[in-house]
């Protein structure tokens, strides 16, 4: 959207009180991501009174979510258009005044393609930019509405996907992160023979030919469709993160079938163990849910030692987030959410302890970290491959002087339960694994 922006002749501005109108783009996949959504939207609301502010949009996931309810403009009189996630390649007419106040947008988001190459992403000062390799999914989890929301997969052309990333790591980016609802799904969609660890042989040669010292990572993996291939592929080309993140949301086989899931903990063990044994330097990352409905305490403890046992190197726990547009919201035996927390809370207790081992095992490595910010004199922040942006710990780097942007070799000497931290030493090159 600010690519389209920009190149219809706008400018941008960080300051809400300067703005001539304000895109406040919006996530609701759970409930509380929809709540810190509006109250972005009441807190952007205040510069039509006492900033620069003429109109007021809403785009994304919440607008497309409830699209048909009435409330929606109701409940936010402020708003003058809301944009759904089909339309966000009109951006530009609607800020212009085409598109009249009070009047919303929301065509089939199926209908919607991709980023049209021709337009220039619009890139913060992060060394690290995000591509989607497709849009949408053609997955059936009940506690999931994104499918609705975004549509059936779609997998972008992968020449497509090489032509972006390329012309991104000549523009200087660092790393390249693969996204999609499911990256792992990709071409399942295409009649060729087109799986993703194509896309990621293909991009790691198109992408060293540019720079030879950039990280490729993917995240987001389903773990029905995450290959012995694709380990394979991570495996044989130097540029690209031994990194797995593979959201299992639960292990206990009964709870992953009432979740729309089509996997056992058996096959879920069985592809850990095979990632490990093909890549012994793989770090695993995964999501789970707790207090699905139909969680027992039984259920609960299976998950919990599968965590044990699995021993993953990141772990994200998220209280299960019900609706009354959810499938999983007519299943019976919901959870009370005090439960769903409290074993939210144990989950990451027993991570916490898991991850301060792991960490201890970094202490007296050196390991190559892409340097990203630098707080304070003296101390920087950056992340090794097996640290992703936003989601993982990160890497504390004392140093006098580093540029951001760059890979240095840090020595670790400190290891939290999260973060790791150690002295710089030499600029590296190539920096890779
Ligand atoms: S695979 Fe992911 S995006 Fe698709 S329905 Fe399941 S949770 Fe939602």
């Amino acid at each position: 959207m600010l690519g389209r922006l920009l190149a219809a002749g706008h400018t941008h501005t960080l300051d809400p009180a300067r703005a001539d109108a304000i895109v406040v783009n919006t996530c609701s996949f759970i409930t509380t991501a929809a709540e810190e959504a509006v109250d972005t939207i009441l807190e952007m609301a205040r510069f039509k009174e006492q900033g620069a502010c003429s109109r007021l949009v809403v785009t994304g996931c919440l607008a497309q979510r409830y699209k048909d309810d009435p409330d929606l403009t109701k409940t936010l009189p402020e708003v003058d258009v809301f944009v759904g996630t089909g339309a966000c390649d009109q951006i530009a007419d609607v800020l212009e005044n085409k598109t009249p106040a009070g009047l919303t947008l929301f065509p089939d988001p199926n209908a919607r393609t991709f980023a049209d190459l021709s337009v220039d992403r619009v890139l913060s000062n992060d060394p690290h930019a995000y591509i989607k390799v497709s849009e949408g999914c053609s997955r059936h989890c009940t506690y999931c509405i994104i499918p609705s929301l975004r549509g059936r997969q779609r997998s972008r052309p992968m020449e497509e996907i090489c032509s972006e990333a390329r012309s991104l790591v000549a523009k200087g980016v660092k790393e390249i992160i693969l996204t999609a609802e499911n990256t792992t799904d990709y071409g399942q969609d295409l009649s060729e023979d087109s799986g993703f660890h194509h896309v990621l042989e293909a991009l790691s040669d198109q992408v060293a030919r540019v720079n030879p010292d950039v990280w490729i990572r993917f995240l987001y993996t389903h773990p029905t469709s995450l290959t012995r291939k694709i380990v394979q592929a991570v495996k044989a080309h130097d540029n690209i993160c031994h990194y797995y993140d593979v959201p299992i949301q639960h292990a206990d086989t009964a709870i992953l079938r009432r979740m729309g899931r089509p996997c056992t903990q058996k096959q879920l063990e069985t592809l850990f163990f095979m990632i490990r044994d093909l890549d012994p330097d793989a770090v695993l990352r995964t999501t789970v849910i707790t207090g699905f409905p139909g969680e027992s305490e039984a259920a609960f403890h299976t998950l919990l030692d599968f965590i044990q046992e699995v021993q993953f190197d990141h772990l994200g726990v998220f209280a299960y987030s019900d609706a009354p547009d959810l499938p999983s919201h007519a299943l019976g035996q919901h959870v009370p959410a005090d439960v769903a927390e409290l074993r939210h809370d144990t989950l990451m207790a027993a991570q916490a302890k898991i991850s301060e081992q792991v960490n201890q095992k970094h202490v007296g490595k050196i390991y190559p970290v892409l340097v990203e910010e630098n707080p304070e004199p003296g101390l920087f922040i950056g992340r090794t491959m097996f640290q992703a942006p936003e989601v993982d710990g990160v890497t504390f780097i004392y140093s006098e002087g580093l540029a951001t942007g760059t890979f240095v070799q840090v020595k670790i000497t400190d290891a939290f339960a999260y973060d790791i931290a150690g002295n710089a030493g030499a600029v590296c090159e190539p920096p890779l694994k």
